[in-house]
């Protein structure tokens, strides 16, 4: 059973990278496309990276950004950062300038380290952002490259037969490469006080609007990898390996396949973006023990049509968080792997993981589980108080994972934090034994004819039907009920359905209100990095439409 309480260290993140270079320098910390790393070189190059931006002027609580696909590159970067002294800003690699610009400036970034794919961007937003060295490294650098690797932008510069000029004479760009040939290996005397000291800057998904800097210490990351590690609790040090498909620049990636990786000096496993064949071949060939994963990627699994060509024995913990897993996704990919897919529930606010379903024991299908070690949940109910049991209301939580605040937004701050509570805007109940179920984000809630309708309700009936491979449920302006339920579709490969037949469907499991009055059929759905379905573009292009 998972611990109520745990001591958690009081030491900078940073440190479980030198303890696991010191213990097991031999270890195998990183599998990247065919090429491996030990803990020590790792470390090393880590050492190295800290070395040079101290040298150019980096001082302590300085931000760094880290603009990096999954890759060595971006856990040398993000470490070698935090021992320096600085703070981790993470960037998508995705992002389009106007994004870039307004992180960077938000977070006051004087230093980048980022893909020479990206520098163009990175390039054209210089001069109006606070940045004042580049460091450019290319997916290259750690790869015997095989052709076929899918890596839409290597694919494109392949294609267009552009190629990106970086101008290393110039001495505000630099090459990681270089900074590695010639840099120096003393550790930085630099003094963390873990509970107060930022290690990162994590910007929110922006799934439901302008991204936020969320500020989180060392403690904070260092709880919520504990945590995480005593949750998995019959994993054993240093012969697990985990799969790094969700990308580290998230936080979920971060804390629970690289952090979590390094505490356990264990190997990561990890790919530059998520591809569905790609995926399959890597668990079979390379045999991870424990994969952490969003629903969307569990159903573009299950839905590949080799599927079966492919061993995923290996695998023996699967957990699904960052969106509500349909209970035929958990049941049927749980029955692919050795061991259990659970659903567990955090925020970026959180480090993230609050919440989550045990690995032996009792596993509620459907809930996100039980609190974490340390870690309060409560529901608010009506007028403010506490929730009875199976009430609905919004899931605040407490514990020594939750964030500092939002980077510069004290009013922000305020309203979502009160003595230690976090509100988190997510709707929710408890059952009498104590498990924890989202019934939806407290913004998605559709008002229909004065009832209340949670997309995810009839989103779990859509996904019973054996056509439906996605689906996703909104609320739409209607000039007579406020607003209407309609439902965006994505086909499974070669199936066709009547309208009538979904309609059939749902009326057969929900009150005829909640039946979605509209349908939309697509290729596919836009997503998040996590592949959590991007809601709000969706509701911006119906908004379009309506205007
Ligand atoms: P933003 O806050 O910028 O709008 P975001 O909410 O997507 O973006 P994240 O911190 O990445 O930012 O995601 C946290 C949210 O993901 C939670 O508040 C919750 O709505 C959702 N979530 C996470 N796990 C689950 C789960 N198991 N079931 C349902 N929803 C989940």
């Amino acid at each position: 059973d998972v611990p109520k309480h745990i001591d958690y260290d009081e030491k900078p993140l940073n440190d479980y990278l030198s303890n696991a270079a010191e213990n097991a320098p031999g270890q195998k910390a990183i599998h990247f496309l065919g090429k491996e790393l030990t803990y020590r070189e790792v470390y090393e190059s880590a050492l190295k990276l800290a070395n040079h931006l101290i040298s150019r002027g980096l001082e302590k609580g300085d931000r760094v950004s880290i603009m990096l696909p999954n890759c060595p590159q971006a856990v040398i970067g993000y470490y070698g950062v935090l021992l320096a002294g600085g703070i981790v800003v993470q960037t998508n690699p995705l992002y389009m300038e106007r994004e870039l610009e307004h992180q960077l400036n938000d977070s006051g970034a004087r230093f980048i380290l980022c893909l020479d794919l990206v520098f163009p961007k990175v390039v054209k937003v210089k001069s109006n952002s606070p940045i004042e060295h580049i460091i450019v490294t290319g997916l290259k650098e750690y790869l015997p490259f095989p052709k076929n690797v899918l890596y839409p932008l290597v694919q494109k510069k392949q294609k267009t037969g552009i190629l990106v000029n970086v101008p290393y004479n110039d001495t505000s760009i630099h090459s990681f490469k270089e900074w590695m040939r010639t840099g120096i290996l003393d550790k930085p005397e630099v003094s963390i006080n873990p509970k107060e000291d930022l290690a990162l800057l994590q910007y929110t998904g922006g799934t439901t609007g302008l991204a936020k800097g969320v500020m989180l210490t060392h403690y904070n990351l260092v709880v919520n990898t504990m945590q995480c590690r005593y949750w998995i609790a019959d994993a054993r040090f240093g012969e697990e390996v985990i799969l790094g498909i969700l990308p580290f620049f998230h936080v979920y990636g971060m804390t629970c396949v690289m952090n979590l990786a390094i505490m356990y000096q264990s190997k990561m496993v990890i790919l530059p973006r998520f591809d569905a064949k790609d995926t399959l071949k890597t668990i079979s060939k390379q045999r991870p023990t424990l994969f952490p994963g969003a629903p969307t990627i569990y159903i573009s699994l299950l839905n590949h049509p080799d599927l079966d060509d492919y061993d995923l024995s290996s695998i023996k913990a699967c957990i699904s968080g960052s969106a509500p897993l349909p209970v035929e996704v958990q049941q049927k990919f749980q029955e692919k792997i050795s061991g259990r897919l659970v659903e567990g529930y955090g925020l970026t606010e959180a480090s993230p993981v609050t919440h989550a379903n045990l690995l032996s024991g009792k596993n509620v299908t459907g809930s996100i589980g039980l609190p974490w070690p340390d870690t309060d949940a409560a529901i608010l109910g009506a007028e403010g108080k506490p929730a009875e049991t199976k009430e609905i209301g919004e899931l605040l939580v407490r514990g020594p994972q939750v964030m500092k605040g939002y980077w510069n937004l004290p009013q922000e701050t305020e309203a979502v934090l009160n003595d230690g509570w976090l509100s988190t805007g997510d709707m929710g109940y408890m059952d009498e034994e104590g498990y924890f179920y989202i019934v939806d984000r407290k913004k998605d809630m559709i008002i229909a004819g004065g009832y209340n309708i949670y997309p995810r309700e009839v989103e779990e009936v859509l996904y019973e039907h054996d056509a439906i491979q996605e689906a996703v449920v909104l609320g739409v302006p209607d000039p007579y009920r406020g607003e209407t339920v309609k439902a965006f579709i994505v086909l499974k490969e070669g199936c066709t359905v009547q309208e009538e037949d979904l309609n059939k469907h749902c009326r057969k499991h929900l009150a005829a209100y909640k039946v979605p009055r509209l349908y939309e059929f697509r290729e596919e759905l836009p997503k998040t990095t996590v592949g959590k379905i991007l809601r709000r573009v969706l509701i911006d292009e119906e908004k379009q439409r309506f205007e």
